[in-house]
């Protein structure tokens, strides 16, 4: 995994008040009304939060039972599995199977755990052609952009932006309309689809019953990609896994109300094996490639809630640090609230410590996450963990621990606030203090913050019951 240059903060500075962050925000904003409409008309969202909960939370427990059955279950189905311990070996098994196979040509539907693993970099250096077609990875890949959300990569570019790419680097007439742009890069990519001789896809679910891996997406190209080309390729994170079908159908209808309102994804794709001889079309060999890459390390420790996570992208659209900044500013292919749990966890906390402290802890990811991740709590678990590592500034060290320990002795305590008052009143006007000095001078730069009271209200709650 590559690391930043830069820290969050400093991303953050660059990204606040651009064109890509306004039109991150105008996006969110679409979406997070859609779910909230979504969710308004099926009476039973709550219910099905809850068992949905439920099936991950089982799912995580049960992950070995699973993933002997589902790997199990794939090879009854005439379908190959690989495990990969890390990025590096994904990617080498992939690029062996697309050699064994005599590939060269790839179609690629969209895939966060691909993202992860830095898969086309390693394809294409390795002479294969790679082409993404989801729309989004689509405009992402011609921009040589990074996806700047995980349900919607382009959240970040506008129409206008996408035509002038377009125009560009498929010397096609320029347009803002968007049923134009889709109709170019339909266009475009139905050539290389018939053309292709590998297709690689991501998995949202793979079921355990059956063997079955299911992919949603609302232009269908996932489809094209699993059964146009002799070979497909299904990259999945391991704690992707339901054990039944009914636990898939419960899963599949929250992910999509939480995700864009809508009842189902347009297309819901179930691939169960390679072509049978019977069938009209489809591949001749199926491989499933289970990825861990950090996923064990998570497991086994105090944020293992976070693989529970179904990807709809709930919890970034209502966060207000995401709003402002965008999936970019977190340096990373998972970003937002969950993201900030997911990447330390992944990858360590070097250099992504910062990454829990980009949240106001406001609480607003975990009201809407369809699987009630406790995502603010193990932001704080990572903060403790960053804290204990020595990661923090010296400043806010030295800071906190004067502060606990002023405010763990009533005597000092007492002393503190007093001096508090006083101090105060030498920067304060009309009640408000409109610049604090040293590293609180973040906080009124756009704000004033109010003068302490000369009476705290624990000693006027004394006073009260005294009288
Ligand atoms: S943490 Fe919850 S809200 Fe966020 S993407 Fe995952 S399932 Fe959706």
């Amino acid at each position: 995994m590559s690391s930043q240059p830069v820290t969050f903060l400093g991303r953050a500075r660059e990204l606040i008040g651009t064109p890509e962050a306004a039109a991150v925000d105008r996006g969110v904003r679409r979406f997070n009304e859609m779910r909230l409409a979504g969710s308004a008309e099926y009476a039973v969202m709550e219910a099905m939060r809850d068992r949905v909960r439920a099936i991950r939370l089982h799912s995580l427990r049960n992950l070995d039972k699973l993933l002997d059955r589902f790997a199990d279950q794939v090879i009854e189905a005439g379908g190959r599995v690989h495990f990969a311990r890390d990025a590096d070996e994904a990617n080498q098994i992939v690029a062996q199977i697309l050699r064994d196979t005599g590939s060269r040509r790839v179609v690629k539907s969209k895939s966060m755990v691909s993202e992860e693993i830095e898969l086309n970099p390693y394809l294409i250096s390795r002479g294969f052609s790679v082409t993404e077609t989801d729309l989004g990875e689509f405009i992402v890949q011609l921009a040589d952009d990074v996806p700047s959300h995980i349900i919607a990569p382009v959240l970040h570019k506008t129409a206008a932006q996408i035509g002038k790419l377009f125009a560009r680097k498929l010397g096609v007439e320029e347009t803002a309309d968007p049923t134009k742009l889709n109709q170019i890069a339909r266009d475009h990519l139905r050539e290389i689809f018939l053309a292709a001789d590998a297709g690689i896809s991501g998995v949202n679910l793979g079921v355990a019953e059956t063997g079955s891996i299911v992919t949603v997406t609302n232009e269908g190209n996932a489809r094209l990609c699993t059964t146009a080309p002799r070979v497909h390729i299904a990259l999945m994170g391991m704690e992707r896994i339901v054990a039944r079908w009914e636990d898939a159908a419960a899963t599949l209808e929250v992910l999509a109300r939480s995700a864009t309102g809508q009842h189902l994804s347009v297309y819901t794709n179930v691939v169960t094996g390679p072509r049978r001889s019977d069938d009209p079309d489809g591949p001749e060999q199926v491989h499933v490639v289970i990825i861990d890459n950090g996923r064990s390390d998570i497991l086994g420790s105090d944020i293992a809630e976070i693989l529970a996570c179904i990807r709809c992208g709930a919890c970034l659209n209502i966060c207000p640090v995401f709003r402002e900044v965008g999936g970019h500013g977190y340096g990373t292919v998972y970003s937002g609230p969950v993201g900030s749990v997911v990447t330390p966890g992944l990858h360590g906390m070097n250099p992504w410590w910062e990454l829990p402290y980009a949240s106001t802890l406001c609480g607003a990811c975990e009201e809407v996450c369809p699987v009630r991740i406790q995502i603010p709590s193990m932001l704080l678990k990572l903060r403790e963990r960053a804290a204990s590592e020595g990661r923090l500034p010296g400043w806010l060290e030295k800071g906190m621990s004067r502060y606990r320990t002023t405010a763990t002795d009533p005597v000092k305590w007492a002393s503190a606030k007093k001096w508090l008052y006083r101090l105060s009143g030498l920067v304060s006007m009309g009640g408000y203090i409109r610049r604090v000095p040293g590293p609180g001078r973040g906080w009124t730069r756009f704000r004033d913050l109010r003068r302490p009271a000369k009476q705290s209200f624990s000693d006027w709650m004394r006073d009260r019951d005294g009288a």
